[in-house]
C-alpha cells in the first residue's frame, strides 16, 4: 500500500470523515468530493479505486485496499480500549 493511501486515510479519520453506523458498517466522506460519501465495511468499499483493483488484479489472490478501508483500520485502532 502506498504512503499516499495511508496519509489520505489518516486525514479522513482526523477530519472526522469516518462515521460508525453499525459494528461493521461505516460511512466515509470522499476525499476528492466532500459532498460524496461511501459505505464501507472492514473488507469492502464502494469507491472506484476498490472496484478497479479487482478488475485489474482479478484472480491473483490479492486483497484490495483503498484509503477508506485503511481509514477504518485507523479509526478502530483509535477507538479501541
Ligand atoms: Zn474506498
Amino acid at each position: 500500500m502506498s504512503a499516499n493511501t495511508i496519509r489520505k486515510a489518516k486525514k479522513l479519520v482526523e477530519s472526522g470523515g469516518v462515521v460508525k453506523i453499525e459494528d461493521d458498517l461505516f460511512q466515509i466522506k470522499s476525499s476528492s468530493d466532500p459532498g460524496k460519501s461511501y459505505f464501507v465495511t472492514s473488507d469492502t468499499c464502494e469507491c472506484t479505486g476498490f472496484k478497479n483493483f479487482y478488475k485489474f488484479h482479478h484472480g491473483k489472490g490479492l486483497k484490495a485496499n483503498c484509503s477508506h478501508l485503511e481509514a477504518i483500520r485507523i479509526f478502530k485502532d483509535k477507538n479501541s480500549d
